[in-house]
């Protein structure tokens, strides 16, 4: 196919769009492969959606490979599925809401579970039906706050997302490292050098979730890594909590030698992490990322009393909503409020603060007296590089938990805190390294979240009903299209893997000349009858210095001119990745490029 500068509909530009930040959103828009329709929205034009349609294919090969079938959802939705998975609600400002000429709530799906659970649910009714795996590639919508860098994050963006359905976790397990596996070929395909970590399930719910990370600078997530083959997401750093342990009947835990009466120093003094300054205040141990100290009141309420993160980034306290419980590892999903002023007012020792600047904690927080009588143990089955207590006495009042650990999901509240350089991985596999990446696709074992939610049941062989188990499989393909261009650039444009470019030969006519003209013409003919992809840049008023500079900007590997040389029965050929040229003969020009 022959795609003419004459006429294609195409406006390269000279100038950054103003709203840019990375250079793959400049050059996507300078190239004329997309242009922006609203903030973090864009309109596709003819280059760009022949880029697009090549890394779907590749992302709809590998899926139909491992068995998947490909359908297509709307984006337009009901609000009742959501609903009934409380996503309606907890998806929060990210939601694109919307409501009918009826009033009726809709919404623009930002992800698919609901709908592909009872596609399922309507039409599958028995074990023998599963397992099925269903996909698409379609777009989804989420007003996020801040769309940057082009289609890196749009509010309206392609996703493949993938859904497994079955009768058992085995069946599970092989749905997930099938999607594992196709994920692995699919970037390998798309030249993006991936990194594949542990991630948290967080609003998606389930058990298992890696994501596949595309280290770069640019990018929003923060990993570590060590040099064993650790590999976390920050974000998820700290779901890795201890056991839950029983405060009151801990037989592993380490009791502190405080028999009678132990005040906070000798807390702080046998603790590894807390150190005492001489103006009474703490310190807490340079390889802590944050302190959160929790308290169960004495009316049995848990609350948060203070919370701190190094450096000078004091916490409001007021806006904090973190689920603490599960940080500490006591009875899961323990939720703990942050401490009103009437708290402080009704329990005269809770002490308000907050921990920071330097991670200085007030040694008065539990206060003295709360403290006296109270065993406490110091669990030692804790993620290297933090530490907590609990403390309770006998009757189960005055519960007191002291925790120092990494970083946890505080509700945008906190940002993600850096994991140190050299602090030790969780699995013992070395230093932990820090790097910056994009999220490029994320796997999860979702387990019976939705199906249970919704009621996907199918009878099992004992004619019982049983919730089928799921998992659901993501890749961003526009983000992916964007990552590339990212990766694959110099100073003077985009510079297309062969197998992404929108063509695989850029001709270059330079010169009216008939004899040129169609020499350029018999040449293009000849690469498409050879099977190529070609651009012909045949515009008759552009100057050569035009045409080589759009040829760059575009990004196809191979740039052959058609000029000076011709006349001697020659012409240039260029790769546009190293910028080496050679003059080659006429006749063997198609060869030459093949
Ligand atoms: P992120 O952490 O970057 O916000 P996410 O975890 O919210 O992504 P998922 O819900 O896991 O994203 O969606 C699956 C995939 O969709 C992601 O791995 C990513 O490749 C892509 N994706 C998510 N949000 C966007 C976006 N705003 N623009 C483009 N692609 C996106
Ligand atoms: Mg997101
Ligand atoms: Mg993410
Ligand atoms: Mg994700």
């Amino acid at each position: 196919m022959v795609q003419r500068l004459s006429n294609l509909f195409l406006r390269t530009l000279r100038e950054d769009p103003a709203d840019a930040e990375v250079a793959s959103h400049k050059l996507l828009v300078r190239a004329g492969y997309i242009r922006r329709a609203a903030p973090g929205i864009y309109s596709w034009l003819p280059l760009g959606l022949k880029v697009l349609a090549k890394v779907e294919n590749i992302v709809r090969e590998e899926m139909n490979a491992i068995g998947a079938q490909e359908v297509h959802f709307p984006a337009l939705l009901p609000r009742e599925p959501y609903e009934a998975t409380n996503r309606w609600t907890e998806y929060g400002d990210n939601l694109f809401r919307l409501q009918d000429r009826k009033g009726t709530d809709m919404l623009l799906a930002p992800t698919h579970e609901e709908m592909f659970t009872l596609l399922v649910k309507d039409l599958y009714t028995s074990y023998k039906d599963l397992p099925v795996c269903l996909y698409q590639i379609q777009t989804k919508y989420r007003d996020e706050a801040r769309p940057r860098a082009g289609l890196l994050r749009g509010r309206e963006f392609i996703m493949k997302d993938s859904y497994s359905f079955n009768i058992d976790d085995a069946g599970l397990d092989e749905a997930y490292q099938a999607h594992r596996a196709a994920y692995i070929k699919i970037f390998e395909r798309l030249g993006l050098k991936i990194v594949i970590v542990k991630a948290q399930s967080g609003a998606m719910g389930g058990s298992r979730s890696e994501e596949f990370l595309h280290p770069t600078p640019i990018g929003e997530d923060t990993f570590v890594r060590s040099a064993g083959g650790y590999a976390a997401n920050v974000e998820a750093v700290t779901t890795v909590v201890p056991e839950p342990v029983d405060a009151t009947n801990t037989p592993a835990a380490i009791v502190l030698e405080t028999p009678e009466s132990p005040t906070i120093e000798t807390l702080v003094d046998q603790s590894n992490f807390l150190h005492p300054r001489a103006d009474g205040a703490w310190t807490a141990a340079d390889t802590l990322k944050n302190v959160v100290v929790a308290v169960i009141l004495p009316d049995g309420e848990r609350k948060l009393v203070a919370i701190g993160v190094p450096g000078d980034r004091a916490v409001d306290m007021d806006r904090v909503e973190v689920n603490v419980g599960a940080l500490l590892g006591v009875g899961g999903e323990v939720e703990v409020e942050a401490a009103t002023e009437e708290d402080f007012k009704k329990f005269p020792q809770l002490v308000k603060g907050y921990i920071g600047p330097g991670n200085t904690l007030d040694a008065k927080l539990l206060g003295e007296e709360s403290a006296t009588g109270i065993p406490f143990y110091l669990d030692p089955r804790v993620v290297p590089g933090s530490a907590w207590i609990t403390g309770a006495n006998e009757a189960g009042k005055h519960v007191y938990y002291l925790v120092a650990g990494r970083d946890f999901e505080a509700d945008g509240v906190i940002e993600a805190c850096e994991v140190r350089e050299g602090d030790p991985a969780p699995d013992g596999s070395g230093e932990l390294m820090t790097a910056r990446g994009i999220e490029m696709g994320h796997i999860f074992a979702l387990g019976t979240k939705y199906a249970e939610s919704l009621g996907l049941k199918v009878l099992d062989q004992n004619g019982k009903l049983q919730t089928v188990t799921m998992g659901s499989y993501g890749v961003g393909v526009t983000r992916a299209l964007a990552a590339v261009a990212e990766g694959n650039r110099d100073d003077r444009g985009l510079i297309w893997p062969r197998n992404l470019a929108p063509a695989d030969v850029h001709v270059v006519m330079t010169g009216k000349g008939t004899e040129i003209v169609d020499g350029a013409e018999a040449l293009v003919a000849d690469l498409e009858a050879a099977g190529l992809e070609v651009i012909f840049d045949d515009r008759p008023k552009a100057s050569p210095g035009v045409k080589f500079g759009d040829a760059e900007l575009l990004g196809v590997p191979t740039i052959v001119v058609v000029g000076r040389g011709f006349a001697e029965g020659k012409v240039e050929v260029k790769d546009r990745r190293s910028g080496e040229a050679r003059e080659v003969a006429v006749a063997d020009a198609v060869a030459e490029i093949l």
